[in-house]
């Protein structure tokens, strides 16, 4: 049994990850941060395992920092969430964008939207995982040849439903923006981390990394999105490979994140990279960004929250959340990708990672004009 814990201003000082996953190494607490360890007088939201609940709880008090129960029993709730759909798809006007699916039913969902839209959507495959599962990529476009293009991610980390499920509902609109797909082409990879996803479906619903072995320890996975070589092994990630945070052996070790970084690289006419996690409702962009990205995201934002009054927070990575070295974005910036954004997607914590699939469509229809507005942009300043 896991509890879920709201702890505010938590600092990484104080008490950050290193302190609770190796500290005392005798009797790790093992922690769970499913949002934090953010800057000062910024809540943080830990799953702590029930019998470390005291101890975790003493420790807290020591510290003065306070604290309250958001979920009592995170397996009980994440079992209701469990609930995917198991229905036959015959077609993308039948599927059930309301219910959460296997990687086999989005992976079918796929292949009907690439047979409904022939001449506009192909499905390559970039790779493979540790697991040997492909790596699928949706690409949207009109015709042409190494014309500007777009990069989407959802599910890098696997446990963020929320995100493969608005990426499926997305990849649904795509073929409807030809004002863009007629200059600009669109590639977009659903589930990025699918043996992180298939585990979280079979085994673990909390299952954030890759699958990968780490040789010499006993615990499996590393962070791909600590793993990119942009400041690898700084501060946010760790040397750990017990760490949710942990960022691999090297940079690039993790070929979910490497099939991405070939990919970009040759394609190498890639403006934008959006990726897209949850939760915390942010739209975030690398430090070191000026006025124009930062105009652009406010648009964004306000365009979102218009729909159903879902607020988020903007700003530069640093500024908005923790520093995370080896991120997606700071790699694609790094690389020459001009326009380069992260999303944590819905909710603040209530929910958290188990967000039910009631709000697969909502999340899914308020971040489309978000999407929009920064494709737009592109199209209009691809230089
Ligand atoms: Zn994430």
């Amino acid at each position: 049994m896991w509890v879920l814990l709201l702890v505010a201003a938590l600092t990484a000082a104080a008490c950050g990850e290193e302190q609770f996953v190796g500290h005392p190494p005798s009797s790790p607490l093992q922690v769970d941060f499913w949002r934090g360890p953010t800057k000062p007088s910024h809540p943080t939201d830990l799953r702590v395992p029930f019998r470390n609940l005291q101890a975790v709880k003493s420790f807290l008090e020591a510290n003065d920092v306070a604290y309250s129960v958001m979920i009592e029993d995170v397996q009980v709730s994440g079992m209701q969430t469990m609930a995917l759909s198991r229905r036959l798809q015959r077609s993308t006007d039948t599927f059930d964008f309301a219910s959460y699916h296997t990687i086999e039913e989005i992976y079918e969902w796929m292949e009907q939207l690439v047979a409904e839209h022939p001449s506009l959507v192909t499905r390559l495959q970039i790779g493979q995982s540790y697991e040997k599962r492909p790596l699928y990529v949706l690409k949207f476009s009109t015709g042409g040849s190494g014309r500007p293009a777009i990069w989407l991610d959802t599910g890098i980390h696997s446990r963020e439903w929320i995100t493969q499920a608005t990426g499926v509902w997305t990849a649904n609109q795509d073929p409807t923006v030809t004002a863009i797909l007629d200059n600009m082409d669109i590639f977009f990879e659903i589930v990025t981390n699918p043996d992180g996803f298939a585990y979280t479906q079979t085994t673990n619903r909390m299952w954030r990394k890759t699958r990968s072995i780490n040789a010499g320890s006993s615990c499996v996975g590393v962070d791909p999105n600590r793993n990119w070589d942009a400041g690898f092994g700084g501060p946010g990630s760790s040397s750990n490979p017990c760490s949710e945070t942990y960022h691999g052996p090297y940079a690039h070790s993790e070929s979910e994140v490497r099939s991405i970084v070939d990919f970009i690289l040759r394609h190498g006419n890639v403006k934008a990279v959006i990726s897209i996690h949850s939760y915390s409702q942010m739209l975030m962009y690398p430090y070191g960004y000026k006025a124009e990205p930062d105009e652009l995201a406010a648009k964004a934002v306000r365009d979102l929250a218009a729909v159903h009054g879902t607020r988020y927070t903007y700003g530069s990575i640093s500024d908005t959340i923790y520093p995370a070295a080896g991120t997606t974005v700071d790699w694609a910036y790094d690389n020459g990708v001009k326009y380069s954004y992260t999303f944590e997607l819905r909710d603040t914590g209530r929910y958290g990672f188990l967000l039910p699939a009631s709000h697969i469509v909502p999340t899914a229809t308020e971040t489309w004009p978000a999407l929009l507005d920064i494709m737009e942009h592109v199209l209009r300043h691809p230089y």
